[in-house]
């Protein structure tokens, strides 16, 4: 730990004289305003450093900047343009260490989890690089009469609103695809965890990304959000955040007719059926839960448990919970770091009131750690039924409610009962129920017998309050380019 704080204090001196700026245009620059907010540390609220609180000049100029780059960019060659974002990524690997550090400070996450976020971050770069060159690919659709081409274009310059949880790995998720179709990009990075936004734009530059391809305005989404989801340079707006915030950004984008990509909340299942595997089961769900501080979209927060093997499994998940390391987040052994923000921390912690009042038992955990810091216990809320408030708000903390049921039938109406659709977990031995089951399941992206394992190919998304849109593989560049089609008379 002490070690790790030295070259945290190493990392962050380079933000003390000027605090986090704004980079538009290729230059660094305070607001235009002048105004600035601070960034505060969760482990003991201490200050980091000010940031430039940008607001609706600062987006027109970033807005104005991304427009004037787009064409250069777009035509730039395919192999070019691969080649940056390859060092991009090599960038990326060479200032791990101060990346992951920097981040865990600013959002509290525990190095254990956080020290490879990094590193996918990178690959993240690499994995869209190599879709460079065929991002334009089309095909040739022959009809009696016509030579009908298909053909792709990037749609312009982008708007990127990410959240404060895994704030770096998140935006490189949308800002690779982005470049890597050929748009440029406008990112609003969120106000509780800006330092590594700012790593990632400096990293960018130094790879060569040509001037106002990548503009940075740091910012409140009431102001420096807003104008972007409403500047009419701004084409489309990849938006990863609350299932409300999302709502009120479609309305923001309707009198510019914005395209939307939203990546939004989770109250995802984790199904235990009783022919599982249970200590794989256990193992994942607790994963699933307590990784991150449970701050995490794709989190399974509700443990849905056969009622055979219920009383076993909630013992033991309550023995694993209560020996939960919660701690600095920066020490390696550190399971649980504290709570982004007091306003995340009031949130999350008055679950443990509702859940009372509720009817439910708090089995584990349900208090604070510590006076300084946003600290919590991991927490367990079981005899929970699918109709309590905590069976169906998004708590966003290392906070799991157990649901027992009886049968398939009735697994299936809990695991659905839910305004979300983001991710679901099964464990079950029987492949014939795993494939039924999965068919029905509401929810965008499900594992079997797996936790949650992204393969960077496949589809990422949800269903209902859970997003619009697909990220992943190919799919990213159905929202960051245009088809074009072009019949030719035979
Ligand atoms: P949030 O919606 O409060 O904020 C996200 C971003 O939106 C921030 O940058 C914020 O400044 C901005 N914003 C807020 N109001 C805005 C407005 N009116 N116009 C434009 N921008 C605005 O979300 P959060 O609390 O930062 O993040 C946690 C949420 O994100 C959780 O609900 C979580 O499930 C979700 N999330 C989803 C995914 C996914 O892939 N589905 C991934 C990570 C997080």
């Amino acid at each position: 730990l002490t070690d790790n704080l030295t070259k945290l204090d190493g990392y962050l001196a380079r933000f003390r004289p000027h605090g986090i700026q704004n980079l538009i245009a290729g230059e660094t620059r305070p607001a235009a305003s002048g105004s600035v907010f601070d960034t505060v540390s969760p482990v003991d609220e201490s200050v980091i450093c000010p940031v430039a609180r940008g607001g609706v000049e600062d987006i027109d100029a970033a807005a104005q900047a991304a427009k004037a780059a787009f064409p250069a960019w777009r035509d730039m060659p395919a192999a070019e343009r691969k080649k940056i974002l390859i060092r991009i990524a090599e960038l990326i690997e060479a200032r791990a260490e101060e990346i992951a550090l920097c981040e865990c400070w600013d959002t509290g996450q525990a190095l254990r989890f956080m020290s490879k976020a990094a590193l996918r971050g990178a690959a993240n770069f690499r994995f869209f690089a190599d879709k460079v060159t065929s991002a334009r690919d089309g095909q040739n659709l022959r009809s009696p009469t016509l030579m009908n081409v298909t053909t792709r274009v990037p749609i312009g310059p982008v708007g990127v609103i990410t959240p404060w949880n895994t704030p770096f790995m998140l935006s490189t998720w949308k800002i690779a695809p982005a470049l890597a179709a050929g748009c440029t990009i406008v990112h609003k990075p969120a106000e509780f965890s800006p330092l590594t936004a700012r790593i990632l734009a400096e990293i960018a530059h130094e790879a060569g990304l040509p001037d106002g391809v990548w503009n940075l305005v740091n910012g409140f989404g009431e102001d420096a959000g807003r104008a972007l989801t409403e500047h009419p340079a701004i084409k489309a707006i990849a938006f990863v955040g609350e299932s409300r915030t999302g709502s009120m950004i479609m309305k923001q984008g309707a009198d510019t007719l914005k395209r939307v990509h939203f990546e939004l909340g989770g109250k995802n299942p984790v199904v235990v059926f009783d022919d599982a595997d249970l200590d794989r089961a256990l193992d994942a769900a607790i994963f699933m839960i307590y990784s991150l501080n449970g701050e995490r979209c794709t989190s399974s927060s509700r443990l849905l448990v056969q009622d055979t093997i219920a009383d076993e499994f909630e013992a033991k998940l309550i023995e694993r919970v209560n020996n939960i390391r919660v701690g600095h987040p920066l020490d390696p052994e550190t399971e649980i770091g504290p709570l982004i923000h007091k306003v995340h921390f009031d949130k999350v912690t008055s679950y443990f009131d509702i859940a009372k009042q509720d009817g439910a038992t708090v089995a584990a955990g349900g208090c604070r750690v510590g006076e300084e810091g946003w600290f919590v216990r991991p927490t367990l809320f079981t005899g929970a039924s699918t109709d309590m408030t905590i069976a169906q708000e998004e708590i966003f903390g290392p906070v799991l409610t157990a649901i027992r049921f009886a049968d398939e039938a009735e697994a299936l109406q809990v695991a659905n009962d839910t305004e979300y659709g983001l991710t679901a977990y099964v464990w079950t031995n029987d492949l014939t129920r795993a494939l039924r089951f999965t068919d029905a399941l509401e929810a965008g992206m499900i594992w079997v017998n797996s936790e949650n394992v992204r393969h960077l190919p496949t589809p990422f998304g949800g269903v209902k309050a859970s997003g619009i849109g697909r990220d992943g593989g190919d799919w990213s560049f159905e929202f960051y380019m245009e088809q074009k089609h072009i019949g030719f008379a035979l």
